[in-house]
């Protein structure tokens, strides 16, 4: 079915289809979600209805401050103006957290039921860390059993680029999420958790289902909404590509107070390797990758992270190493590499190294100057880990 036609052309190499940033299926139709607009669109339906701007002020304040789930909660605005938004179809919208699976160790995947028409479910993933123990100041103040979290956020449902390691590549790629989709898994899971924004830490990646740039005006009118209404820093988000170049490009020129962290899937040592196991590098080697990131104006201190799956035999040998240390000093970038063990999916033809061959490969980076991190596995039990966001209901 569509899966094979979307994994087609990429496997024959045309790979056109994904030139186009916005491609099919943008925005859920036939639903009014009020979730997802902008503070000017909110005042803009507030002024339809001929009422003074502010109340678009409370309209926004109630979505993205105090995260109501019906329009009911919304108490700021009187009776009468609710039952209108009701009566002409609007409703709140925000994405919901219809089935959580539970990892060991305390990551948690979610099905998520977008504001669309169709039957489609995403994932997202809740990743805490340490222990926020007891308050230790006597005080009845429950604390929070971590002390800071990562969330996961998926922008599209599936994934056209294909990648021949990752499972959610197999899905094909089914639709684009909205703004307001995108934006608001993380407030589904931020509610979740009690999160206290500006207080808590939580960061975010974008890394769950699909490629980000391939829905480029969706994913920044997330980010947009993210940091100017819910109040996150962007300095605390991170966006992961494949390496779709025009993505890239138009992502350097958003500003610095705006951008969040770019991450890139290098994942091969060479164009060679990384044209077999990512067939996009066909269309974008890594040099026009390198050149496009070069772009991007880096805020101080902030660096470029380079993704780097270690696929056993295939791209985790020593001399692989060299390789990747050397490109990566070429490129001149202040750059970090994350090493990723690949984490395995039913039916994907490759195999996990041990964990001392990552850190072999990390000591062998490390020595040749080049800061490298092996990222610790995240609920992998309940298919929540990198590349794992497609088995949906069965875990
Ligand atoms: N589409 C974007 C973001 C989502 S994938 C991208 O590809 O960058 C997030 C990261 O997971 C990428 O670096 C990708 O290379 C990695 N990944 C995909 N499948 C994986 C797997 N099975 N094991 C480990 N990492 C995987
Ligand atoms: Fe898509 Fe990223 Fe998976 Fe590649 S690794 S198929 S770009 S989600």
């Amino acid at each position: 079915m569509g899966k094979c036609s979307i994994l087609s052309p990429a496997v024959t190499g045309n790979l056109n289809h994904l030139m186009k940033l916005d491609a099919v299926g943008a925005t859920p139709v036939g639903r009014k979600p009020l979730f997802g607009l902008d503070a000017v669109a909110l005042a803009s339906r507030m002024a339809d209805l001929g009422e003074p701007l502010w109340r678009g002020r409370q309209l926004t304040e109630a979505l993205y401050r105090q995260w109501v789930a019906e329009l009911d909660q919304i108490t700021t605005l009187p009776l009468a103006l609710r039952g209108r938004l009701r009566i002409e179809g609007w409703e709140v919208g925000r994405p919901a957290i219809e089935q959580v699976f539970r990892s060991v160790d305390g990551t948690e995947r979610y099905l998520v039921r977008g504001s669309g028409t169709d039957a489609r479910t995403f994932e997202t993933v809740w990743m805490p860390e340490g222990d926020g123990g007891e308050t230790g100041d006597g005080s009845e103040e429950e604390a929070k059993p971590w002390s800071r979290a990562t969330i996961c956020v998926s922008s599209q449902v599936g994934c056209a680029v294909n990648c021949q390691f990752c499972l959610t590549a197999r899905l094909g790629f089914q639709r684009n999420l909205s703004a307001g989709e995108i934006a608001g898994q993380v407030v589904a899971v931020l509610d979740r958790h009690g999160v206290e924004v500006g207080r808590d830490r939580v960061n975010l990646v974008f890394m769950g289902m699909g490629e980000p740039f391939l829905n480029y005006d969706n994913f920044m009118a997330a980010v947009r909404l993210l940091v100017e209404e819910v109040g996150l820093s962007p300095l605390r988000m991170t966006v992961s590509t494949s390496g779709i170049v025009p993505g890239i490009e138009r992502f350097a020129q958003e500003p610095p107070e705006l951008r969040p962290k770019l991450a890139i899937s290098l994942n091969a040592p060479s164009d060679e390797v990384r044209g077999e196991v990512m067939p996009i590098n066909r269309k974008w080697p890594i040099a026009a990758v390198v050149d496009a990131v070069r772009q991007v104006k880096l805020r101080p201190r902030e660096r470029i992270t380079f993704e780097y799956v270690l696929l056993g035999g295939v791209t985790d040998r020593p001399e692989h190493a060299a390789e990747v240390a050397q490109l990566v000093q070429r490129t001149g970038l202040p750059a970090k590499v994350n090493l990723i063990a690949w984490n395995p999916g039913p039916e994907l033809p490759y195999t996990t190294p041990k964990p001392e061959t990552a850190e072999q490969f990390r000591a062998a980076l490390a020595a040749r100057g080049i800061p490298a991190y092996v990222r610790k596995p995240r609920g992998r039990d309940i298919y929540a880990a990198c590349g794992q966001l497609k088995r949906t209901v069965e875990a």
